[in-house]
């Protein structure tokens, strides 16, 4: 399926992926309505070009008259907090999103979805985690969210007329990413370029993919896999530690700071200390990644140091 000179609708399009992925959809050709409600997003995000409608998906109304002409739908709207005080309501509002979404689908006739899911479906599997690592046993809420959101989608595409792209992400990182392990060190070093503290032991590992291999891969997904229901692992070969992205960060800052340790294998409640995807079946379907996932660290680390001059 080809994107080009389509309409596309995307969900979360004020957020760190979703405008990246706007600006690309646009730069193609296609015609482009973003959906937020702005309450991880940014009015400034949007891009030139694309429509913007201000709404909030856990209402069964949201999209009324907003999909007839709408060919395909990236559904990247979620409270991705995993440390979340309120782990059920986090579960609810995800899975309303996404069942109002396909109920509004269905209305309008729109069979194509993109979903993106994530590698917190996997709780702490062995690595690196295929697609058909079993059993999924996600240790989080927000995890739990994108497994029912999975379980909805493949419901629907295996007995009605729809296409999923489901992608099952590992970090993404890049420009305008918030929130996150390189922001926040950034931020801190400026504050106190002497100290640093880290979350955790320092020696959780995990694979980071810059955005924009991450757009290259969804795309080339879409391009190329066109089944029901279609599952790939996004990431890269190789991790980074939380230690390795502390030294990156102070070399590009150009600090060398003390370190302390809050101690414990993993930074917060329902972080999986250790992650990477395997991605033989996205390289089988002829992609690989650019950057390894230390090359990915320190270009967004670049990208990110920019933003905050
Ligand atoms: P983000 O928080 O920057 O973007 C999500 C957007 O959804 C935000 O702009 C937020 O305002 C919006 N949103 C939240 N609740 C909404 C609601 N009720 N109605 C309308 N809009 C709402 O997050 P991101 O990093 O860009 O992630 C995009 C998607 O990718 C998410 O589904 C996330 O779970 C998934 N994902 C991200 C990563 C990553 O490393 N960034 C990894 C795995 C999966």
């Amino acid at each position: 399926m080809s994107l080009s000179d389509r309409r596309a609708l995307v969900t979360g399009g004020a957020g760190f992926i979703g405008s990246h992925l706007a600006e690309r959809l646009l730069a193609d050709g296609s015609d482009v309505l973003l959906v937020d409600d702005l309450s991880n997003g940014d009015r400034d995000r949007i891009p030139d070009g694309a429509e913007f409608l201000e709404a909030d998906l856990t209402e069964p109304t949201a999209l009324d008259g907003h999909l007839d002409d709408v060919d395909v739908v990236f559904h990247l709207a979620a409270s991705k907090h995993v440390d979340t005080d309120r782990p059920h309501g986090q579960f609810d509002d995800n899975t309303r999103m996404t069942r109002n979404i396909l109920e509004a689908m269905a209305d309008a006739d729109v069979t194509e979805i993109a979903y993106t899911s994530t590698s917190t479906v996997y709780g702490e599997a062995p690595r690196p985690t295929p697609e058909d690592y079993a059993p999924l046993e996600p240790i989080s809420a927000y995890g739990a969210s994108k497994l029912a959101d999975e379980g909805l989608l493949s419901a629907r595409a295996h007995s009605h007329d729809l296409t999923v792209w489901n992608f099952r992400f590992a970090n993404v990182v890049g420009p305008r990413l918030r929130g996150a392990v390189i922001p926040d060190f950034i931020e801190k070093l400026r504050d106190d370029p002497e100290h640093l503290t880290i979350l955790g032991d320092g020696r959780q590992e995990k694979s980071y993919l810059h955005v924009e291999d991450c757009l290259d891969a969804m795309f080339h997904v879409v391009d190329h896999a066109n089944a029901a229901m279609n599952t790939y692992n996004l990431g890269t070969r190789t991790t980074t530690s939380v230690d390795r992205i502390a030294t990156i960060v102070a070399e590009e800052l150009g600090v060398d700071p003390d370190r302390e340790y809050t101690g414990g294998e993993r930074g917060w409640t329902g972080d999986v200390p250790k992650m990477r995807l395997s991605i033989e079946k996205l390289s089988a379907l002829g992609w690989e990644p650019s950057l390894s996932s230390d090359e990915a660290v320190r270009r967004s680390t670049r990208e990110i140091i920019e933003e905050f001059q």
